[in-house]
C-alpha cells in the first residue's frame, strides 16, 4: 500500500484576510476535478476561519502554519492546537523559517507534534539540512537526528499518523529545487528512518518534498517512487500554479 499523494500550500505571511478568502474561492473552483490527492492549504492564522468557511464541503483541507503545544495559558501572541480544532485538520510544524527566525528546536517541535496528534490534528513535520551541512556530507545525519528528536517518545501508532516534509534549506524560496534524484535519495532514507519508529513500515506515511516546487519541475518530482507529494511555498499563492502542481501528483496525471 502506498501513501495517498498529498500536496500542501504554505502561504506563509502573505495574503490579507480578503485576499486569502479570494484565493480559497479560486482554488475551490480550480481544484474541483482533482481526485486521488489530498489537498491542503495553510493560510495565516487570522485567515483560517474565513478560508475554512470558503472551503467547507470541498476537496481541500485546511492547515495552520504553527501552533503552541499547550492548550491554553499565559503565552501572549501564541495560538494553541485546541483553538485550531474544528477550524483546520493539519498543522505545519518545525518549518525551517520558524527554526531559524523563532529559534524552534527539535525538542519544541516534538512537544507540538505530540500535542497535535492528541488533538486529532495531522502534523506536517518539516526537516532538512543547510547547504553547508550537505556540502560537508552530513545531510543524512542531520535529517535523521531531526526526525528521531521530533518523533521522540511517541507510540508507533502516533508516528504512523504524521506527514513528513523534506525541505532542504538551500532549496526553499531560492528557485533552486533539489534534483528529483537528490529528493528521492533522501526520501528513501527518511522512509527507512521513520519505518523503525513506526513499528516496521512507513509505506503509508506521506513523505513530501518542499523547496522551489513549481509547475515546471512537479511532474519529474512526482515520478519519484518515495516522493508522495509536495509542500509548496511561493507557487501556492497562485491558483493556476498550485493546480498544475496538484495535477502532477494526481494518479490520473
Ligand atoms: C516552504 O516554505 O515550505 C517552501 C517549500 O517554499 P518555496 O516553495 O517557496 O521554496
Amino acid at each position: 500500500m502506498m501513501a495517498t499523494p498529498l500536496v500542501a500550500g504554505n502561504w506563509k505571511m502573505n495574503t490579507s484576510v480578503a485576499e486569502a478568502a479570494k484565493l480559497a474561492r479560486d482554488l475551490r473552483t480550480a481544484l474541483r476535478g482533482i481526485d486521488g490527492v489530498t489537498l491542503v492549504v495553510c493560510p495565516p492564522f487570522v485567515s483560517l476561519p474565513g478560508v475554512a468557511t470558503e472551503l467547507a464541503g470541498s476537496n481541500i483541507a485546511v492547515g495552520a502554519q504553527n501552533m503552541h503545544h499547550s492548550p491554553l495559558g499565559a503565552y501572549t501572541g501564541e495560538v494553541s492546537g485546541t483553538m485550531l480544532q474544528g477550524i483546520c485538520t493539519y498543522v505545519i510544524l518545525g518549518h525551517s523559517e520558524r527554526r531559524s527566525h523563532q529559534g524552534e528546536t527539535d525538542a519544541m517541535v516534538n512537544l507540538k507534534v505530540r500535542a497535535a496528534l492528541v488533538l486529532g490534528l495531522t502534523p506536517i513535520i518539516c526537516v532538512g539540512e543547510t547547504l553547508e551541512e550537505r556540502d560537508a556530507g552530513q545531510a543524512n545525519e542531520v535529517v535523521s537526528k531531526q526526525i528521531t528528536e521530533c518523533l521522540r517518545e511517541m507510540t508507533a501508532a502516533h508516528v504512523g499518523n504524521v506527514v513528513l516534509a523534506y525541505e532542504p534549506i538551500w532549496a526553499i524560496g531560492t528557485g533552486r529545487s533539489a534534483t528529483p534524484e537528490t529528493a528521492q535519495e533522501m526520501l528513501l532514507f527518511i522512509r527507512e528512518t521513520v519505518a523503525k519508529l513506526a513499528g516496521g513500515s512507513a509505506a503509508n506515511i506521506p513523505l513530501l518534498y518542499g523547496g522551489s516546487v513549481n509547475p515546471g519541475n512537479a511532474v519529474e518530482l512526482a515520478a519519484q517512487p518515495d516522493l508522495d507529494g509536495a509542500l509548496v511555498g511561493g507557487a501556492s499563492l497562485q491558483a493556476e500554479e498550485f493546480t498544475a502542481i496538484a495535477t502532477a501528483f494526481s494518479p490520473q496525471a
